[in-house]
């Protein structure tokens, strides 16, 4: 459906810069449609009466309708998000996991009865907020949308999706699955537009009830403070930091491999990418030379080509991440791998280490969102936990050791939503995922996830 105001939104193709598609450019006139008619859908109650196990059945049916378009998608992942075709299967193999998992628990999301004596029946029930207005980024837009949106219809909400402007197309797709589903209209509505027109439109909308968000800690701000307007809850899953432990123990062939998958992986543009490596320093320079080899042997190009890296998404993105690599050298890390972008079409940035890094640094600090890897230096675990929790994000960290005492005091000690021992994502679409401090609040992922998509009410009965 165009936008009410015609307007349009290219789409580039991140690895030529070619514009491969446009999208319409949706504003506050297409939300406040699309916000009507969730809300008609929420309130007709149609997904709250039929029965849990047809709500089961619909996430199958989507899992299954997705099936059908899985060449497309690939395609479209591949050319508007720089994957690779095989990462682009995969993206739709994750999505339909999570419509299969939360589709399972749809009819085993039971009450309380609370015993209070007498002629009193208590019991409590999981009562949907309403509109769900969800908002996600670029790098995942397909998993990170349909699993909120999973979440959300088998507690009986509707959705209002914002996609992401720089990679939209695999959204659109996810929508067709929906109806030919027979996910009931309205239930899900999704609109591309920018974040300042459409997203800012959205969650600031009257009629929404609960927030999802996905996106960078300055943007979800702005949506926390449109949030307190109207008292709305809000899942807010936002930026990362995160670090890598390496105790002198650890397996160093094991640990170079996992630390260079957990940054290079879709170029670091992974909100729990590995981003900072604390390692003890008597064994700094081995591991540094293995992480080097690690950068050397990858190869860089195209997703069409099936290399091991593709390009970052924008011409903006490869800009901000180039010009903290500059701030780097200039507060006097050292380069040693990678460090300017690829001297090519596309937006290519290189696997890229700095050493020489102290916890004060900018680069330390900041979020790249790309292929760049921080190396620090530390004694004692004392001192390598206070840098891994010296920033202000608290998504993910890890933990490179034989000693298991030492893994699990170190894993205590960390701030951080989630904790990955001797590899970089151990966990699943079963396992909870979220941040702490300034990456955010809630949970995505697992059973705790629905958890922010109900409230309890209960309801007490006398005879
Ligand atoms: P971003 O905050 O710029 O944009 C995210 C989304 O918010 C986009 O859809 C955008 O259009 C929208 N948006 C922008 N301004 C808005 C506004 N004023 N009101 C409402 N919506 C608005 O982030 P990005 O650069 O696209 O994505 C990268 C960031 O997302 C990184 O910080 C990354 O760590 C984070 N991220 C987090 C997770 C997680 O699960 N924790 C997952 C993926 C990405």
């Amino acid at each position: 459906m165009d936008a009410a105001n015609g307007g349009r939104i290219p789409v580039l193709d991140p690895a030529t810069g070619e514009v491969i598609s446009e999208v319409p450019r949706g504003g506050a006139a297409d939300i406040d449609r699309a916000v009507n008619a969730a809300r008609r859908a929420f309130e007709s109650r149609l997904l709250l009466e039929i029965t849990p196990a047809a709500r089961v059945e619909l996430m199958f049916e989507i899992a299954s309708q997705l099936e059908k378009l899985a060449d497309e998608i690939a395609l479209v992942e591949m050319r508007d998000n720089g994957k690779t075709l095989q990462n682009g299967y995969n993206e739709v193999a994750l999505t339909q996991r999570y419509l299969k998992y939360y589709g399972g628990m749809a009819d085993k999301l039971e009450g309380r009865q609370i015993p209070l004596g007498g002629d009193i029946l208590d019991y409590t029930i999981h009562m949907p907020y309403g509109v769900s207005a969800q908002i996600v980024p670029w790098n995942g837009p397909l998993p990170v949308g349909a699993r909120s949106v999973a979440c959300a219809l088998i507690t009986g909400n509707t959705v209002v999706l914002k996609s992401p402007e720089d990679s939209p197309l695999s959204l659109f797709l996810f929508a067709e699955a929906c109806e030919r589903a027979g996910v009931p209209k309205g239930a899900v509505n999704i609109v591309c537009g920018y974040g300042k027109e459409a997203g800012a439109a959205l969650v600031s909308h009257h009629d929404i009830d609960h927030i999802v968000f996905t996106g960078s800690v300055e943007t979800g701000k702005s949506v926390l403070r449109a949030a307190a307007e109207r008292v709305i809850p809000c899942v807010m899953e936002l930026g990362g930091k995160s670090a890598g432990i390496v105790y002198a123990d650890a397996d160093l062939h094991l640990t170079a491999r996992n630390a260079a998958k957990g940054i290079f992986t879709h170029s670091g543009q992974i909100c729990s990418a590995a981003s900072r490596l604390l390692v003890h320093r008597s064994i700094h320079d081995q591991l540094v030379e293995k992480l080097k080899a690690e950068a050397g042997i990858r190869t860089i190009g195209p997703g069409v080509e099936g290399r091991d890296m593709g390009p970052v998404i924008s011409e903006k993105q490869l800009s901000r991440i180039e010009a903290l690599c500059k701030a780097g050298v200039e507060e006097g890390a050292t380069v040693v791998s990678g460090g300017r972008r690829l001297d090519r079409a596309g937006y290519f940035m290189p696997p890229t280490i700095f050493t020489g890094v102290t916890p004060q640094m900018r680069i330390a600090n900041e979020e790249f969102f790309g292929p760049v890897l921080v190396v620090i230096p530390f004694d004692t675990p004392e001192e390598a936990v206070r840098i891994a929790n010296g920033t202000d994000y608290g998504l993910a960290a890890g933990i490179f050791t034989r000693d298991l005492r030492l893994a699990h005091w170190t894993a205590d000690r960390l701030v951080a939503g989630q904790v990955y021992v001797n590899d970089w994502w151990v966990g699943g679409v079963e396992t909870p995922f979220g941040g702490a401090k300034r990456s955010g609040y809630g949970r995505e992922k697992g059973q705790e996830a629905l958890l922010g998509y109900v409230q309890t009410k209960n309801v007490g009965i006398r005879y």
